[in-house]
This record gives structure tokens, C-alpha cells and sequence, in this order.
């Protein structure tokens, strides 16, 4: 009955018939899982891309800087970081995509820090400053360089610079005044690989050892090589399915390693029938024929929502939940505002989409499976027409009164 409330009270703060559901406390108690796993001195970057994989990431950063201290966050790209920016966040953003140098202007006004993944960005990058510098400040003051992070390619391929361009890289950023977050690399496979994962911790802590004795931080790991306890100490760590909670490599066999480990996922879904209609046999329902009655009487409810909002067409073989816990078919297509829902009684109307536990009715794992893909890819693609409501300390709130409310208590 609690719960009935509690969701009733979201479709009137979303002021729409459907809402995403993200708890801000399932989020700081994931982060205390990952803290357990990690070094004393191990920094978080709380990675932050694709919308904080659906969680909305303004909400997300300004929360976690203001009440789990994290103090640098990782984005995809420069326009990620703009939207981090115009929402607030004064930390450290940094972009773990590779910039071009068409972006550079965006990353400077912005002070975002670019990940180097080779000496022709950073060449560019200090020649922007150089440029732009003079004209900004008359020529009378010497502004810095904008910080960046220098990445290691030790076999990703996609990203970093390779060990032999290293000094190279580190002798312009030294020689420009360039400041250096840290030196990063990034692991090709640390749930399933995990030689290779050394191999690479190794490869990356021998090109770097010149530098981080000279006190240049270094990092590598993201949520498996943590949870897998490799390259978990080093200075920072980069963290984002843990925090949210999700299967620790994005696939339905870690959900278990999850569940075990503590994690639960912050995100749900819920929404409400917008209109209930009985058929007869022999009549359809939905886009060509989607669905036809067998029988006089089969029920449906209509939910509003569909691919426009995130949500695959491989839905149609999936499940959702009453409150009661009555598990109920969708039937027919999901188009691009609708799904629809067979049901047993006029009276099942509210629906939880997406459960916040790792059930396999209706979790992110299941959607993914029925989408053949992964569930970092199921959630990201929630897309942002979707409300999203934050529970905090028990209570919800849309962004703006959450984000008044963190402000002021
Ligand atoms: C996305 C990303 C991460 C975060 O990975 P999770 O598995 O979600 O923890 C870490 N590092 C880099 C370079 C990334 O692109």
C-alpha cells in the first residue's frame, strides 16, 4: 500500500503516466560496496557518460558532489561535459572519449579535461592556449594550459597513446607547462580475461613508473578489474555500473556477483494503464494486427510509452508486474508511444516496468536478454522524454525540487 502511494505520488510529480525511479540512497550504498574493494587512498571518478547510463547525470553529479564528495567525474564527450557544466558541476570532468581537435574550442570554455590518445590533439591543444590565451588576457597575463589526463594504449587499440609515443607526449606536456591529471589505460576484457588484464596492468605500470615516481597519478581500473581485485589501489579508479548497480560486466551471468557482492540496482520504472478495453474474440489490437483475442473478454491496459522512449521492440515478448505482483504479458507491438499489456482484471492498472531488484521478471538483465544486448545498453537508451524522479533519504523529487532541496538541508 506504501508503495502504491509512493508511485501514485510519482505520476503526479511527473505529471505523466510513467517515470523512471532513481534512489539517490541505493547509489551511496553501492559507492560504500566499491569503497570496501578499493584502496585507502584510491580516488572515485564516478563515470558519468550516456547520461549516467540513463540516471540522468546532472542530478547524479550534483548529488554525488555535494553528499558522497566525489570530486571528479568521467564523460564521453566534450558536449557531455557542457551539459555537467550548465548544470552546475564544479569538479573535474574528464572526457574519456578521444576529443578531436574540432572540439578543443568547447573544452577550453568549458574547462573540461581531454583524455591524450596522441601528440597531434596535445600539439593542438597547447597551440589553442597559445592562440587564444593572448587575445583573452591582452598578452599581459600567461593563463596555464588546461589540465589534462594522458591515456596508455596497452591493447585496447581505440584509445591512448601507444608506450612508444609516451615520452614523447610527456617531454610537450612538460615542456609547455601542460598539468597532468593523471596517466590512464584501460582494460580490454577484466571479467572474463583476467590474464590478459594483468598483462596490461603490467605493460601500463612499467611505461608509467618514470613518471609516477615524480608523483604523476596513474589509474586503470573500471568496475570488474575492481571487483576482480586487480589495479583496484592504484590512485583513482573509474566507476560506473557498480554505482548504479547494474550486472558488474553488463551481462545476465554477473548478476549473481552482483546481488552477492551487495549491489542493487538505484533504477526502476513504473507506469499506469491510460486506458483499460475489453475485445471480443477474433479482434486485434495494435499496429497490424499486433495482437488478436482467442477469447470474448481478454483485457488489456494501455501504457504509454514505447520506442520513442527507449524501449526495444523485442519488448513485445516481455514482462511487467502489478504492485500486487501479478506478472502480466505484453502483447502485440510497442510503437513508438504505446505498449500494451494483457491483463486478468479491469483493476490491474499500475505496473512496475523495470524492478529495482535483479528479479528476472522485469529487471534491466531480462530486457537485455530480450533485446540481445547488454544491460548498460538497455538503461542508456531510456531516453531523456522519460521523467526521472530521485528518492532521497525516503522521499521524491523531481530534478528541480531535488536539486533545492540538496542545496538547502
Ligand atoms: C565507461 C568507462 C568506464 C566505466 O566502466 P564501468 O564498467 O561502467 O565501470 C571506465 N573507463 C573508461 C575508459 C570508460 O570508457
Amino acid at each position: 500500500m506504501a508503495e502504491e502511494c509512493e508511485v501514485m505520488n510519482g505520476f503526479r510529480l511527473a505529471q505523466r503516466s510513467c517515470f523512471l525511479r532513481i534512489n539517490l540512497d541505493t547509489v551511496l550504498s553501492n559507492l560504500d560496496v566499491v569503497r570496501q574493494r578499493i584502496g585507502h587512498n584510491t580516488g572515485i571518478i564516478a563515470v558519468v557518460k550516456g547520461n549516467a547510463y540513463g540516471h540522468g547525470s546532472v542530478m547524479l553529479s550534483r548529488f554525488l558532489e555535494l553528499r558522497a564528495g566525489i570530486t571528479c567525474f568521467a564523460v564521453g564527450t566534450a558536449s557531455e561535459g557542457v551539459e555537467l557544466r550548465e548544470g552546475g558541476v564544479k569538479a573535474d570532468v574528464i572526457i574519456l572519449g578521444v576529443s578531436s581537435c574540432f572540439e578543443i574550442p568547447t573544452i577550453r570554455a568549458h574547462r573540461l579535461i581531454p583524455s591524450i590518445s596522441c601528440l597531434k590533439f596535445l600539439k593542438e591543444w597547447v597551440k589553442h592556449h597559445n592562440d587564444g590565451g593572448h587575445s583573452s588576457n591582452n598578452g599581459l597575463i600567461k593563463s596555464h594550459v588546461g589540465k589534462v589526463v594522458v591515456g596508455v594504449d596497452t591493447g585496447m587499440r581505440t584509445s591512448g597513446c601507444s608506450i612508444e609515443d609516451l615520452p614523447a607526449v610527456m617531454q610537450l606536456c612538460e615542456r609547455h607547462e601542460v598539468p597532468v591529471h593523471s596517466l590512464m589505460t584501460h582494460f580490454v576484457d577484466s571479467w572474463e580475461d583476467l590474464q590478459l588484464t594483468r598483462d596490461q596492468l603490467h605493460a601500463f605500470l612499467e611505461a608509467v613508473q618514470p613518471y609516477r615516481s615524480r608523483g604523476v597519478p596513474v589509474q586503470a581500473a573500471n568496475t570488474c578489474s575492481v571487483f576482480n581485485g586487480i589495479a583496484a589501489e592504484l590512485d583513482f579508479i573509474r566507476v560506473g555500473v557498480a554505482m548504479y548497480g547494474q550486472p558488474l560486466d553488463s551481462s545476465l551471468a554477473s548478476v549473481e556477483v552482483s546481488e552477492a557482492a551487495g549491489l542493487r540496482p538505484a533504477l526502476s520504472m513504473y507506469a499506469c494503464a491510460t486506458k483499460v478495453i475489453e475485445l471480443r474474440a477474433g479482434q486485434s489490437i495494435g499496429y497490424n494486427r499486433g495482437y488478436t483475442c482467442q477469447h470474448d473478454g481478454e483485457t488489456f491496459a494501455i501504457l504509454s510509452f514505447g520506442f520513442a522512449d527507449g524501449f526495444s521492440r523485442c519488448f513485445r515478448t516481455g514482462h511487467v508486474r502489478t504492485l500486487q505482483g501479478t506478472i502480466c504479458p505484453i502483447v502485440g507491438r510497442v510503437s513508438m508511444d504505446t505498449t500494451t499489456v494483457k491483463i486478468s482484471s479491469k483493476s490491474e492498472t499500475i505496473f512496475c516496468v523495470m524492478s529495482h531488484d535483479y528479479s528476472d521478471v522485469n529487471s534491466s538483465a531480462t530486457l537485455a536478454k530480450l533485446g540481445n544486448t547488454t544491460t548498460t545498453e538497455t538503461i542508456i537508451r531510456l531516453s531523456k522524454r522519460l521523467p526521472r524522479l530521485y528518492l532521497f533519504n525516503g522521499q521524491m523529487f523531481d530534478i528541480d525540487t531535488g536539486l533545492s532541496k540538496l542545496f538547502t538541508d
